[in-house]
Formats: C-alpha cells, sequence, structure tokens
C-alpha cells in the first residue's frame, strides 16, 4: 500500500447512461467500472451555484426532485460535465472526483451509510 502518494487521475474510457435506472456508467483506463445514481451525481455537483465558495470538499446537495441527465459533454481531457433535465448544466466533474464518488462495492466495501431512497 502506498498511501500519501498522488496517482496519475484515471481516465474515463465510456459514460453510459442506463435511464432504465436512471443510471451513469463509468468504465475507466484500469478496467473499473461503477455505476452512479443521476440523484447521487446530481447532488455532488461541484459547481458553485452548488457548494458555494467555501472551497472545502464537495458536500453531497439532494436535489429538489428527482433528476434525469439529458446530454454528457467532453470537457478537456479530464472532466465531463451534465446536462440535468432541472436545467442544471454548470457541474464540470473531473475524472478524478468521479472516480472518488464510485460508489461500488469495491470502492466503498464498508456500506455504512446506508442505502436510503
Ligand atoms: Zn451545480
Ligand atoms: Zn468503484
Amino acid at each position: 500500500m502506498t498511501q500519501g502518494i498522488q496517482p496519475e487521475e484515471p481516465q474515463l474510457t465510456e459514460a453510459r447512461r442506463l435511464p432504465a435506472q436512471s443510471r451513469l456508467q463509468l468504465t475507466w483506463s484500469d478496467g473499473h467500472v461503477g455505476a452512479y445514481d443521476y440523484t447521487y451525481l446530481r447532488g455532488f455537483c461541484p459547481c458553485a451555484g452548488c457548494q458555494g465558495h467555501g472551497g472545502g470538499p464537495v458536500q453531497f446537495k439532494p436535489p429538489a426532485a428527482d433528476v434525469q441527465l439529458q446530454h454528457i459533454e467532453v470537457v478537456g481531457n479530464y472532466a465531463i460535465s451534465f446536462l440535468w433535465s432541472d436545467g442544471h448544466a454548470t457541474g464540470i466533474y473531473r475524472f478524478g472526483f468521479l472516480r472518488e464518488l464510485c460508489p461500488c462495492r469495491e470502492c466503498c466495501p464498508e456500506e455504512e451509510l446506508g442505502d436510503s431512497k
């Protein structure tokens, strides 16, 4: 284990919408795959409008209503942005940030938060 060493940000190789599950499936350059609920992703929108200007870590802000993901846009070579069904589109999600958010069992082995629906 090499804690403290920041590896290169993983590259996103595929972003696929799973409309039936209201999820976004992300595939990474190391072969890792994670599926993110739209509401989860929307709640972690890192834009200043959602997070304020505190500069701290991105907090989960539950969206007012369920959202659908309408469009995915790649930003440069390092991030993607989303157009949500509530019209919001200013969040830039860096690949490394998305990877940290990965809710899969492998990344979050201890599900202490429970599954709040
Ligand atoms: Zn936002
Ligand atoms: Zn994961």
